[in-house]
């Protein structure tokens, strides 16, 4: 066996099979080797060799061709199988449909066990599992069909556990078996297309399989809806009544006049890291993701062995509080709050054509004029943060500053990047290629802007960063992926600082 791959993949080379390879080969190169099973040999012997075999009969014409006893066999010497639905149902004669709804009903799975395999769900919570027949369906009558495949009259016990099942009809999306030493978790794999960019069914669909392959979800957490702004706030507060460690802080007034809202952990008196997100409003995603991080810190203070009380944080997950209720980058004055900081701001042109309130860019009728911007200015003046991290949305790229510390946010870097690595897969904003989710871009050190973190590097902050990543979604559908992704950047950040406070 080649050194590297280590999964193996059996499916009959067709339709969404081989989209499905491809995919795999995104998420772990090198690690896939594929096995038309309708033309090539294969026994329990070379199935032993991987650590984790997947089966996809994309036609149901080839199933006949697929041993399953031999899976079945490997699984039992301990072998990890995921296995798509059809075969699974068959190979147990167990009842499987395929069924089809129109898109009023968006097919959905509640997850029913919190498990390895479930990790970011907790039981109760649902996410869109479907397919769509729109693209490429030969009478357009069907083109708002929307499908989902399960097992039904699944009898738990025995080793078989109902892990996800149907909102359509209550059969079964995903299952586990254990088998001897090993196990077979069987789950739709077909009826989701490739995860586009705010794809409802699909998003989530190689999550469960990571969670098998690569322990996926470390951090990430789903939400169930997106709150507005003084929902969000309520959740802040109950989530610091759980934790005494936590405080939550009045920042002062935004510009409609409601409070601003900080997390606070750690004595004042220790280094401080400052996180914030959505300073353009419609960029929300972050703003779970550092909630999810505020909850990650006081659960756990010596996460990854880290003594993270030896430091200061201030969390500001919503730092334009009117942008994020109306999905505006600006805030409720017109104005692009991160060209509103005061720092290189009268040399700074917007790049439209009239400088005017609500232009992408308006950067304000004078530098610091905004409310929100005076909040972080003076939380940054006060502070004098040793680290802080804007959060942005929607790409994947490290922004520097004019200046800073380059060994030490080049050791964040590489933190990141070694963290994300063959977590997720998704793809670029908007329409672009798939990849891993990923930080691999990281610009040099720029000009001086009137950006947060230009500022934050002014007052001599020699760690500051501009995260963009993906989301803007218009929905909580990827709040899993995203909130992982903001909490290993963020602990990324806190190792290194660690290191040098
Ligand atoms: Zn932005």
């Amino acid at each position: 066996m080649p050194e590297r791959q280590t999964i193996l993949l059996l499916t009959d080379g067709t339709g969404r099979g081989g989209s499905i390879g491809t995919d795999l080969d995104l998420l772990y190169p090198g690690r896939v080797r594929r096995l038309n099973f309708t033309r090539e040999r294969y026994g329990v012997r070379l199935l032993g060799q991987y650590k984790h075999v997947i089966t996809v009969v994309g036609d149901g014409c080839n199933l006949r061709k697929l041993d399953y006893a031999a899976v079945t066999a490997y699984a039992k010497a301990g072998g990890q199988v995921i296995s798509c639905l059809y075969e699974y149902a068959r190979s147990r004669g167990l009842h499987f449909s395929k069924t089809h709804v129109m898109d009023r009903i968006r097919p959905g799975m509640k997850i029913e066990m919190e498990k390895d395999v479930t990790r970011g769900y907790a039981a109760g919570d649902t996410l869109w599992w479907y397919g769509t027949v729109s693209s490429g369906a030969t009478d357009a009558m069907y083109s708002n069909q929307m499908f989902q495949r399960q097992v039904m009259g699944l009898v738990e016990g025995g080793g078989v556990s109902l892990l996800g099942s149907s909102t359509v009809n209550g059969g079964a999306v995903m299952v586990e078996e254990k088998v001897g030493k090993g196990r077979i978790v069987a789950m739709d794999l077909l009826s989701p297309n490739r995860p586009f960019y705010n794809s409802w069914g699909s998003t989530n669909k190689y999550l469960f399989v990571g969670n098998v392959i690569s322990e996926a979800v470390r951090y990430g957490r789903h939400y169930p809806e997106r709150l507005s702004y003084d929902g969000f706030v309520d959740a802040m507060h109950a989530l610091a009544e759980r934790h005494p460690d936590l405080s939550v802080q009045a920042e002062g007034p935004c510009s409609d006049g409601r409070q601003v809202w900080s997390f606070n952990i750690g004595d004042e008196a220790n280094p401080t890291i400052y996180f914030g997100a959505a300073i353009h409003g419609w960029e929300w995603e972050n703003a779970f993701g550092l909630m999810r991080l505020a909850e990650v810190l006081c659960e756990n203070p010596g996460v990854e062995r880290m003594n993270t009380r030896k430091l200061h944080f201030k969390i500001v997950p919503i730092q334009n509080p009117w942008g994020y209720d109306h999905f505006t980058r600006q805030n409720g004055n017109g104005v692009d709050l991160n060209r509103n900081f005061d720092c290189h701001w009268r040399q700074f042109q917007e790049t439209q054509d009239v400088g005017m309130p609500w232009d992408y860019n308006y950067k304000g009728t004078r530098p610091a004029s905004e409310r929100e911007v005076q909040i972080v200015q003076g939380i940054i003046d006060r502070h004098r943060p040793v680290c802080v991290i804007d959060y942005h949305t929607a790409d994947y790229i490290m922004l520097l500053p004019h200046r800073g510390d380059r060994a030490l946010l080049e050791g964040i870097h590489r933190d990141i990047r070694r963290r994300l690595k063959d977590r997720y897969l998704t793809q670029r904003p908007y329409g672009g290629p798939y990849q891993q989710v990923n930080m691999e871009r990281i610009t040099d050190f720029g000009p001086s802007e009137p950006y947060c973190i230009s500022y934050a590097a002014e007052q001599g902050t020699p760690a500051a960063f501009l995260i963009e990543m993906s989301g803007n979604r218009d929905d909580v559908h990827a709040l899993v992926m995203n909130t992982d992704t903001v909490v290993e950047i963020c602990l990324a950040a806190v190792k290194q600082c660690l290191k040098v406070s």
